[in-house]
């Protein structure tokens, strides 16, 4: 039996991509909010200083409160520090601009890259999935992010350097597999913010295909105006407009991760079965 099975912990996955504004924290969210609809537990860890994903799940990021800062510090546990989004009904470790003061408390602690994974581990079985919204560089942050996580879900736009933009992060996960994380996976590949009327689009769309295979999802998220509405609001789009084309593109990509997951996690249990000959 695999650990999986004996005592359910949740799937860690991380939502990166070191370029900025390719839609990482719009999937984090509206991801969330989706696996919720699909009966699933859900953390969304912020681990940005914009503190888009808090705010953007109807949190304010500016309380007295503890958020996450506090949590890698030592001063709070996850289960202080958490809240939930009143709009997406996930529970939401919050984080505000205190988190980039992070980075000079964590350099001088020894396991550096191990103090969010450390604080994950206190709440992991009371969640299906926890998910990690990135900030956009490969800091000591996003290294902590990929240190406590199981796998990496990549959003990206079909743009003529996204594939070059895309071999810093994978060489950057294949580091993290081989010294720090064994766990470490490459979910998948998002393809987000996509207009297919775009020649271009569609051609990288087919290249990413290609190169990538069956690591790439078969949802894919249009370009949508409510999708880029909702955060004002405090809501994920799929509660804001849940019948818009973006709502129901990540609604389509929640049910395909469950179910990649499951799948997962029934070849997992297939291969450690001892044989029977
Ligand atoms: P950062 O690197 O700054 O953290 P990010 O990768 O998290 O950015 P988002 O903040 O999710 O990116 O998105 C960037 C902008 O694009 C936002 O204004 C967001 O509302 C908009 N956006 C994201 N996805 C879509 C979409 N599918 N359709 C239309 N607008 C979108
Ligand atoms: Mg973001």
């Amino acid at each position: 039996m695999t650990q999986d099975s004996q005592t359910k912990i949740a799937k860690v996955f991380c939502i990166a991509n070191q370029k900025g504004g390719v839609g990482k924290t719009t999937t984090a969210i509206n991801l969330a909010a989706a696996l919720v609809m699909q009966r699933q537990r859900v953390l969304l860890i912020d681990l940005d200083p914009q503190g888009n994903a808090t705010m953007g799940s109807g949190v304010d990021k500016n309380t007295e409160n503890a958020n996450l800062y506090h949590v890698l510090i030592g001063e709070a546990d996850i289960a202080q520090a958490r809240v939930k989004s009143p709009t997406g009904q996930y529970d939401v470790l919050p984080a505000n601009r205190e988190l980039s003061g992070a980075e000079i408390d964590l350099v001088q602690m020894d396991d550096r890259e191990q103090q969010l994974k450390n604080a994950i581990q206190t709440v992991i079985s009371e969640y299906d999935f926890i998910l990690i919204d990135c900030p956009p560089t490969l800091s000591l942050l996003t290294l902590n992010g990929l240190a406590g996580a199981h796998g990496v879900i990549i959003p990206m736009q079909c743009e003529y350097f996204a594939l070059e933009g895309l071999s810093d992060l994978v060489n950057t996960i294949k580091r993290v597999h081989r010294n720090i994380n064994p766990d470490l996976q490459l979910i998948g590949l998002l393809r987000v913010m996509f207009d297919s009327r775009v020649t271009l689009q569609q051609q990288v769309s087919a290249q990413i295909e290609r190169h990538f295979g069956d690591k790439v999802f078969k949802a894919v998220v249009p370009r949508n105006v409510r999708l880029a509405e909702a955060p004002s609001h405090g809501m994920p789009g799929t509660v804001y407009d849940k019948s818009s084309r973006g709502a129901k593109a990540y609604i389509e990509f929640a049910k395909e991760l469950v179910k990649r997951v499951k799948q997962d996690a029934k070849n997992k249990t297939v291969q450690n079965e001892p044989s029977h000959t």
